[in-house]
């Protein structure tokens, strides 16, 4: 992948964006960079992008925008809601950063859909803008267009992250049927789009996104940028590969319930969602691994089924939601089969699990709380074929059976008068009991 030329680091007019990657161009990445400003531009949007962001833990929003975490960068953030600066004096940076007059390097950060602003344009409006400018025609100062933002920051950035499913894939604004020509970043910027350091977009996927898998991504662009990593892998639609290669299936703390064929009827049950609408099987998202915020929640963790906010279809290929996917249909009578066969040959092994060794050898268990029930005679049966299999080919832990008696008496240790039972039946050499 191509790298930067100096000049970007120096603040001069970066080269025109690649169209091609130039393997010729690969080399060692520039560092070390001390700051880096960070262009957050907001399209259609609900702001749900820098919610998340902002509840980041690892590494949190912070620690990076003091440059305390160790070997990134400060970064100096131009964002639309958080900056401090408001009207022209915030506008001034990104005007800054488009005529190459920053003296320092940038990322540009695009949250929600691109919409296709000519359509406003046909009736004199706007879908999305920030800041004002004179226009030829016009008398008066005109406001400009995200997209416009866009398209004069995205060649000199570093890097260009779309954040959020409306910028990765155009999400819900740009679902069938929607006024605005709404469309992803990739599909604005085109196939041929790369940053002044060689990068295409970045896709970090979410409605709302996993905070920290934007931080988390920054942070691993910015280590390889350091010359301290390396470049991290994405996938080819641009995402974190370590980040969505799994599927929410494969991390859901239900998935269990699906391997033995167990299905929630209501919200609100504990097992598998799927035959209520969860498209988990089939979406690539981290969120119960990772949790929404600080490793808590998640959609399946707090009840919610998969509704596909992470993939380039949604919604429109993830809808009605809250309805049996179609393939579901099939793979829940499979698992229906197999997993009520499995259920229950785990039960018995699940109970025999949860006998202390003594217990099997004294016959009682002693617990105060309920009356465990003794083992059946099947049990026993299960029991024996069960260790024969388990122990094949490996030895059996424990005593052989003539020494048993020894070590497995059915007295416990000590004076009767030290229980409240009979149980310890022997008496001290004193005669005490
Ligand atoms: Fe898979 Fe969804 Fe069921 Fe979880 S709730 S096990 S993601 S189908």
């Amino acid at each position: 992948m191509a790298i930067v030329e100096r000049e970007v680091l120096e603040g001069k007019e970066p080269a025109a964006p690649e169209t091609q990657p130039e393997p010729s161009r690969e080399r060692l990445p520039l560092g070390p960079i001390k700051t880096i400003h960070v262009y957050w531009l907001a399209g259609m949007s609900c702001d749900g992008c820098t919610i998340s962001v902002a509840g980041a833990t690892n590494p949190g929003i912070e620690g990076l925008l003091a440059g305390t975490v160790p070997a990134m960068p400060k970064v100096i953030l131009h964002h639309p809601v958080l900056s401090v600066e408001a009207g022209a004096e915030f506008v001034k940076s990104f005007a800054e950063a488009w005529e190459g007059k920053l003296g320092a390097p940038y990322v540009v950060v695009f949250e929600g859909s691109v919409a296709d602003e000519r359509i406003a344009g046909r009736t004199g409006g706007y879908f999305s803008a920030m800041g004002v400018e004179k226009v030829e025609g016009a008398e008066q100062p005109q406001p400009v267009p995200t997209a416009t933002w866009l398209r004069r920051l995205a060649p000199g950035a570093a890097a260009t992250i779309a954040i959020g499913t409306c910028s990765t894939w155009g999400g819900v604004p740009s679902a069938e049927g929607n006024p605005t020509g709404a469309m992803s970043l990739m599909d604005f910027l085109g196939k041929d789009y790369r940053s002044a350091f060689g990068l295409p977009v970045i896709n970090i996927p979410g409605c709302a996104p996993q905070g920290d898998n934007f931080t988390e991504t920054v942070f691993a662009v910015l280590l390889f940028l350091q010359g301290l990593g390396p470049l991290p892998t994405f996938d080819e639609l641009g995402r974190p590969a370590w980040l969505f290669r799994e599927t929410v299936h494969h991390g859901c703390n239900r998935a269990g319930y699906y391997e033995e064929g167990l299905f929630a009827e209501h919200y609100g049950d504990p097992q598998c969602l799927v035959e209520i609408g969860c498209w988990g099987p089939i979406v690539n998202c981290n969120i119960v691994q990772r949790g929404a915020i600080n490793h808590m929640g998640g959609c399946m963790r707090a009840g919610g089924v998969c509704i596909g906010c992470t993939m380039p279809g949604f919604p429109d290929k993830f809808s009605p939601f809250y309805k049996t996917p179609p393939g579901a249909a099939l793979s829940t009578l499979a698992a229906k089969g197999v997993g009520g066969v499995v259920r229950r040959l785990r039960r018995l092994s699940n109970r025999e699990a949860n006998r202390e060794h003594r217990w099997d050898v004294t016959g009682e268990v002693p617990s105060g709380w309920a009356h465990v029930q003794a083992q059946t005679a099947t049990d026993r049966a299960m029991k024996f074929f069960y260790n024969v299999w388990q122990h094949l080919g490996a030895k059996k832990p424990g005593r052989p059976p003539s020494e048993r008696e020894r070590f497995w008496g059915g007295d416990r240790p000590g004076y009767r008068s030290d229980y409240h039972d009979d149980s310890a039946a022997r008496e001290d050499t004193d005669g005490r009991r």
